[in-house]
């Protein structure tokens, strides 16, 4: 009974801290253990007691992606990248490459939608409760500084320069999404053939879910701004998927009746303004998904659709 209570309670805050959630697990079979990375509850579920070791391994590769993307250290990656001068070549690791290259060719199939090199403006953004939006001359001489145009990255050399030393990365719209990828890869190395990751909403599913009648995964989409863990839909998935929903009510803040939220336009430096709350994007890998939900945001309805499909991904607005 403690156990089921445990449990329970974890499921619970998956409901709070994901735009997404797990449906219908048999609390008796799955064992649930979570850590807080990237300022996030993180969670993997698996169903034998013998896939518990993987468990950890799997956290310590998302632990590891996580330094390697952390704007906020010195030693990271991308805090070299953002502090190097101009034309300078920064070596940098396989991971942070492959999130660049991805970012890239999101970069350009969204028309600048999505734009990790919106750093300079992202970090003038706070979304406290009592948080004021930046001021818009700021935003507007910043934006020289903004387009992933600006770095070129040598995959051969494995090295970034950028155009001007003042353009810096964030890679907060695809660095979650990746880490749950790379945990993946590290269950399915020790054998898992059957687990969920949840990283703050960017779920992946693995192999048959031991606990429904037809082996799917039944995944609850949140309801913007509703009780945690009303959910609009369910979208059940088979095997091997990963589901990453971006909205609104993930970050957001209210000055004046506005409501401030942390998806921005790059092309303006301001939340975009849409008239959904969220977009969910089941796709293949959860890096693709994260990228693309965030993309699509930006985009909206009728060319984040066709980008989607592109992808042959599926794609949900809400509400
Ligand atoms: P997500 O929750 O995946 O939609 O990512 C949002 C986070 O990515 C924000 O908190 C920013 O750090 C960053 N970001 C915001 N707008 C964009 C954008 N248009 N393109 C890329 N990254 C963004
Ligand atoms: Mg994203």
């Amino acid at each position: 009974m403690k156990k089921m209570k445990l449990i329970l309670s974890v499921l619970v805050v998956f409901a709070l801290l994901s735009g997404l959630f797990i449906k219908n697990l048999k609390q008796e079979k799955a064992t649930t253990e979570s850590e807080f990375i990237f300022d996030t509850l993180c969670s993997i579920t698996v169903f034998s007691k013998a896939d518990t070791p993987a468990v950890q391994k799997a956290f310590d590769e998302a632990l590891r992606i996580h330094n390697l993307a952390n704007f906020y250290d010195s030693q990271s990656d991308v805090s070299k990248i953002n502090h190097a001068k101009s034309g300078e070549a920064v070596t940098i690791d396989k991971d942070i490459l492959n999130m660049l290259q991805l970012s890239q060719d999101i970069f350009k199939k969204s028309g600048g939608a999505f734009d990790i090199t919106i750093a300079p403006i992202s970090k003038l953004w706070n979304f406290n409760e009592a948080s004021t939006p930046p001021d818009e001359a700021r935003i507007a001489r910043l934006m020289p500084f903004i387009g992933t145009n600006l770095i070129t990255v040598d995959y051969n050399q494995m090295t970034v320069s950028k155009k001007y030393t003042d353009v810096q990365i964030d890679l907060g719209a695809v660095a979650k999404g990746y880490a749950a990828d790379k945990a993946a890869e590290v269950l399915k190395e020790f054998n898992v053939d059957c687990g969920l990751i949840d990283f703050g909403g960017n779920i992946v599913t693995i192999g048959k879910n031991p606990n429904s009648d037809d082996g799917k995964w039944r995944i609850g989409v949140q309801t913007p701004y509703a009780p945690m863990g009303e959910h609009l839909k369910t979208i059940d998935v088979e095997g091997d998927c990963a589901i990453v929903t971006s909205g609104t009510y993930q970050r957001y803040f209210k000055y004046n009746g506005v409501t401030y939220h942390h998806i921005l336009d790059p092309k303006v430096g301001f939340p975009a303004n849409q008239s959904y709350d969220s977009v969910t994007v089941c796709a293949n890998r959860a890096a693709l998904a994260d990228c693309l939900a965030t993309a699509i945001f930006v985009m909206g309805k009728e060319s984040g659709t066709v980008l989607g499909a592109e992808y042959g991904a599926q794609v949900y607005f809400a509400p």
